[in-house]
């Protein structure tokens, strides 16, 4: 087995950092960029198997998660992108996340190569004329990709702004790193671990913006966002400095949207002949 290998993003040398049993049967070291300090697996010959079923039942958190995604983008978008209209969920799976942002008014449509869109019928990037989207986001999906590079270049040509979570390495010890909960090596899914230093290295690379909220909301984007936006948006402070005094007003970013609910309920059954 190799002991060293090539950063995938920044492609200088990395080490072998631990080494831990995937899909409760594989071995596999990790290693370390010395540069980036981005983390990647031995090549994950055990994709397919992961994936037998795209999103495993451990994942109990998937709807919960979804609500909160919903709050934390319509302020992103509200906030640093009220001109937006049209939006497509990458990788978006069963299409929870398309359903509840249309129900609260933005125009989003679901993406998935591997999994059924069940809750977002009818609004299918197939079923849509758009080839090029104002926002793309990808929840969850960093964190999959077996080539980074090319697979977030993928995601950029559907968006100049694409909003993605996924968590840093909180850690600088291999032996903190090696017990980290996101490695999650029983579903053998997460092979990329990033940190701010490569998502840097990415966003440059690719001519955007980054802006990271929260420190697992990652925004890469063309915009210069401004320092009201990159406040009220991204850092959450402008309750602070209203607080200090330093600014004299808060600055309200809320869009009032109408829900889609009721029109795709009508197209959906113009569609079906029902009307
Ligand atoms: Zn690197």
């Amino acid at each position: 087995m190799l002991q060293n290998t090539n950063c995938k993003i920044c492609q200088s040398p990395s080490e072998k950092i631990f080494s831990k049993t995937v899909l409760t049967k594989y071995e596999t070291n990790y290693y370390q960029c010395s540069n980036c300090s981005f983390m990647q697996t031995d090549e994950p010959h055990w994709l397919s198997e992961a994936y037998e079923a795209a999103i495993t039942s451990l994942d109990i958190g998937l709807l919960s998660r979804n609500i909160h995604l919903r709050e934390e983008v319509s302020k992103i978008v509200d906030c640093c992108y009220p001109e937006a209209k049209s939006f497509l969920d990458y990788a978006g799976g069963y299409g929870a996340f398309t359903r509840l942002m249309r129900d609260a008014g933005y125009n989003f449509y679901n993406q998935d190569d591997y999994c059924e869109n069940i809750f977002a019928k009818n609004f299918d990037i197939d079923d849509s004329a758009i080839k090029k989207f104002d926002i793309v986001t990808g929840f969850e999906v960093l964190e999959h990709f077996n080539h980074p590079l090319e697979n977030i270049k993928t995601v950029f040509d559907y968006a100049d702004t694409a909003i993605f979570s996924t968590e840093l390495i909180p850690f600088s010890s291999p032996e903190e790193i090696k017990n980290w909960w996101y490695l999650t090596e029983e579903t053998g899914q997460h092979i990329a671990f990033y940190t701010t230093k490569a998502m840097e290295y990415i966003a440059q690379l690719y001519n955007r913006n980054y802006y990271c909220r929260n420190g697992n909301i990652h925004v890469f984007t063309t915009k210069k966002l401004s320092e009201e936006q990159v406040d009220y948006a991204i850092k959450n402070i402008q309750k602070k400095r209203y607080f200090f005094g330093l600014i004299k007003k808060k600055v309200k970013f809320k869009i009032n949207r109408v829900s889609l609910l009721e029109s795709d309920y009508q197209n959906i059954k113009k569609k079906l002949n029902l009307l």
